[in-house]
């Protein structure tokens, strides 16, 4: 038996050993703007030092995309898991999902099938990667309809530059941040920016700025673009047979650039005053920026410019080519400096 001392310093028990003790795990992680799900499970995995292939056990889910799944849906179960966890409250937990804001149609495919122009499941701004203090992947980079940056302008890769390989953070059994490529290790924050033109830039901007959920399930040719959106692989000369969400970001970037360009062989004999009337009847024509719904049909009427093909509506805007379209929207909406981005791809 052991006697104590009468001098000996008392220890009581205070509130914050519960914090201690509790069933919280130790490291909780902030989600970002706009971050993904399975880009927070990753980031949460490697803070508490599991490798993001273990983690899915930590969750009692089987390997292969378990983290691109629960984007998809996030079953209830393991929602009140990562609530009791982490202290993530489910509509937060929610707000990180797909089946938030984005048209699903749009959502770049889980299968992939090895092909070198197939689509990959996730795509990222190397610039983004490169000034996050902790690199994270972002929701709208699953979009097909994506192949640029918003912020820096530059264009999306959907490969490791060094292997060719598709991020397969979920299969990751190293513990490294998921900056680093599963397969070879490459650092994708030094990835080289690929070249992307001012119209497809301007395009880009323009579907994701008119094309939320919301604005494309109210508007009338709502459905109509959409399915002019994945026919775009076709009107721009890839191949016919493929929707847009097969394809890989370069493969998306082509068809973009051949249907935004004015073809270099069309001359315009027109004289200067022709050229005046052309534009100030293009300006009467074009709505503000913020009329989404009259840009969805106009959107959806210059993508099916073809002969024979039935236009969205019957409006007034019959002759507004795409090129016309997207100079338009720059001059209302003006993107990222041209200057800015060449200095970063370094043209
Ligand atoms: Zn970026
Ligand atoms: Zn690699």
């Amino acid at each position: 038996m052991t006697t104590v001392h009468a001098h000996a310093p008392v220890i009581s028990i205070r509130e914050r050993y519960r914090d201690a003790v509790s069933d919280r795990w130790p490291v909780t992680v902030m989600p970002q703007p706009e971050e993904l799900l399975s880009s927070w499970l990753h980031r949460l995995a490697y803070a508490n030092g599991v490798a993001p292939k273990a983690f899915a056990r930590v969750l009692g889910l089987s390997p292969g995309m378990w983290s691109a799944a629960l984007d998809q849906r996030l079953p209830a179960d393991i929602a009140y898991l990562l609530y009791a966890k982490t202290g993530a409250a489910p509509d937060r937990l929610a707000a990180m999902t797909l089946s938030q804001d984005l048209p699903t149609q749009l959502l770049l495919p889980l299968r992939y099938n090895g092909r070198r122009d197939s689509a990959a499941w996730l795509q990222f701004c190397c610039r983004c990667l490169a000034e996050d203090p902790q690199p994270y992947f972002r929701r709208r980079w699953r979009l097909a309809t994506r192949v640029s940056c918003t912020q820096h302008g530059c264009r999306l890769r959907d490969r490791c530059p060094s292997c060719h390989g598709c991020i397969a953070v979920f299969d990751q059994t190293e513990l490294v941040p998921q900056h680093y490529c599963v397969a070879c290790g490459y650092d994708l924050r030094r990835a080289p920016i690929p070249y992307l033109s001012p119209e497809t830039r301007t395009l880009d901007r323009c579907i994701e700025n008119i094309c939320s959920l919301e604005a494309i399930a109210r508007a009338p040719s709502g459905p109509v673009l959409v399915r002019r959106l994945l026919g775009m692989p076709g009107a721009g000369g890839y191949c016919s047979t493929m929707i847009l969400t097969s394809l890989s970001t370069a493969a998306r970037a082509y068809c973009a650039e051949r249907l935004s360009r004015p073809r270099e062989w069309s001359v315009d004999y027109a004289t200067d005053d022709e050229k005046d009337c052309k534009e100030r009847r293009l300006q009467r024509l074009i709505p503000p920026t913020s009329d989404h719904s009259a840009w969805i049909e106009l959107l959806a009427n210059a993508l099916g410019r073809r002969k024979g093909r039935p236009r969205a509506t019957e409006g007034n805007d019959r002759g507004i080519k795409l090129p016309n379209l997207l100079g338009a929207y720059a001059r209302m909406s003006p993107g990222p400096g041209r200057r800015e981005v060449q200095k970063l791809i370094g043209t």
